[in-house]
């Protein structure tokens, strides 16, 4: 049964486990594929499943929520959730087996009663703020962390899995801060040897770090970008493949004169009598406003850019005499192997990250089709 689409991301399945074979073929480290945020947009069960099938043995999420929504879908491997309000049921999180990002004392005194509830140990992985200044206790505040995890080690109440960090600027090889990180990472690691937490798992990697800093590499990386095939890197592509494609099927053409304001706030004008072409994809489906007069769709051939501003549902193109007719299927984003334009693109055009290009298209109208 073929269902009719109006607009549709498809996310190739294929790709994401060639891009974590990739990313597996470049360390010798575990690799936990990062799938917070529906994974990236491209929805966190098929790409789980389909990084799993490829090796990757672990996956890691931000939210409570999605560590549990991974666990009721069955999935066994480790599951690490690393963003965590106070007052969150975390004993659920205890008993699911799901691993704790814990960066300060509170959050770990959270999650020493959690494991009493839950009448288990929790798993807990300590975070070191080597400079993001973000999640992560400080290098100041990391000895007391430590002890109080020690001590409940001690107890019984703790297990510590993990001792990890995160990367200011892995995007950016060669840059002094990843070097001072990873001293800062490596003393931090001693400070808790010394301290009597030996973890198994030190792990502070990221995509681009996976990809261009062996020596960061330790016991776990944890590739989010890369899994989904962009480069965290600019004007680098490591072999990875896209996986996600963006479009939409042609509404309605019409033929109208030169001079015709297109659009709210006719911000764009024809030059010429034109062929206009309607899309289906707005803001409300993750085409970001700023794209008004900048994004590039690639209808009939063509690369094109948005004429006049992106609407909550759809866009107009400005095809001039070409044979575009309703119907016709119009790719805003996907590998680029057919001339389309990629989420780099998209990125570049709109003066953001290819991050937030493919995330924002997760949304809940656009149906998600798997290849
Ligand atoms: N680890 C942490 C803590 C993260 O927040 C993220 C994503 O932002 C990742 C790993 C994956 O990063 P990337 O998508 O750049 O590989």
């Amino acid at each position: 049964l073929i269902r009719m689409w109006q607009a549709e991301v498809r996310v190739d399945l294929d790709a994401i486990r060639d891009n974590v074979a990739l990313l597996r073929s470049r360390t010798t480290a575990e690799v936990m594929a990062v799938v917070k945020a529906d994974a990236y947009g491209h929805g966190t069960l098929p790409v789980a499943r389909a990084a799993l099938e490829s090796g990757a043995s672990w996956l890691g999420v931000c939210t409570l929520d999605e560590a549990l929504t991974l666990r009721r879908a069955g999935v066994t491997v480790p599951v690490l959730a690393w963003l965590l309000a106070p007052g969150l049921p975390l004993h659920e999180g205890v008993t699911a087996g799901v691993d704790l990002g814990a960066g300060s004392l509170a959050q770990l005194g959270e999650m020493i009663d959690a494991a009493r509830r839950a009448g288990r140990a929790a798993r807990v992985h300590l975070k070191i703020d080597t400079g993001l200044a973000r999640g992560g206790a400080t290098p100041a505040d990391w000895p007391a962390l430590v002890e109080a995890a020690a001590k409940a080690a001690a107890d019984g109440t703790v297990e510590v899995v993990g001792i990890w960090s995160h990367f200011v600027y892995a995007d950016a090889p060669g840059h002094d801060t990843i070097d001072r990180q990873l001293d800062a990472f490596r003393e931090g690691v001693a400070t808790a040897e010394r301290l009597g937490v030996d973890a198994p798992y030190k792990h502070i990697a990221n995509s681009a770090a996976t990809l261009t800093r062996p020596d960061t590499h330790f016991d776990l990386v944890r590739p989010g970008i890369a899994v989904y095939g962009l480069s965290p890197v600019a004007g680098e592509r490591y072999g990875l493949r896209p996986a996600m494609t963006a479009r939409a099927r042609v509404t309605l053409t019409k033929r109208v004169p030169a001079g015709q304001g297109v659009s709210y706030g006719h911000t764009y004008h024809t030059d010429r009598e034109t062929t206009l072409a309607v899309v289906p994809l707005g803001y409300a489906d993750g085409v970001p406003r700023h794209a008004s007069n900048t994004g590039p769709i690639e209808l009939g051939g063509k690369v094109r850019r948005i004429a006049g501003r992106v609407c909550m549902d759809q866009v107009v193109l400005d095809c001039g005499d070409d044979p575009v007719a309703a119907g016709d299927v119009a790719t805003l984003f996907g590998s680029g192997a057919r001339g389309e334009p990629t989420a780099d693109d998209w990125a570049e055009a709109v003066g953001t990250i290819n991050y937030e290009i493919v995330t924002r298209f997760g949304g809940v109208r656009v149906p998600r089709h798997y290849d």
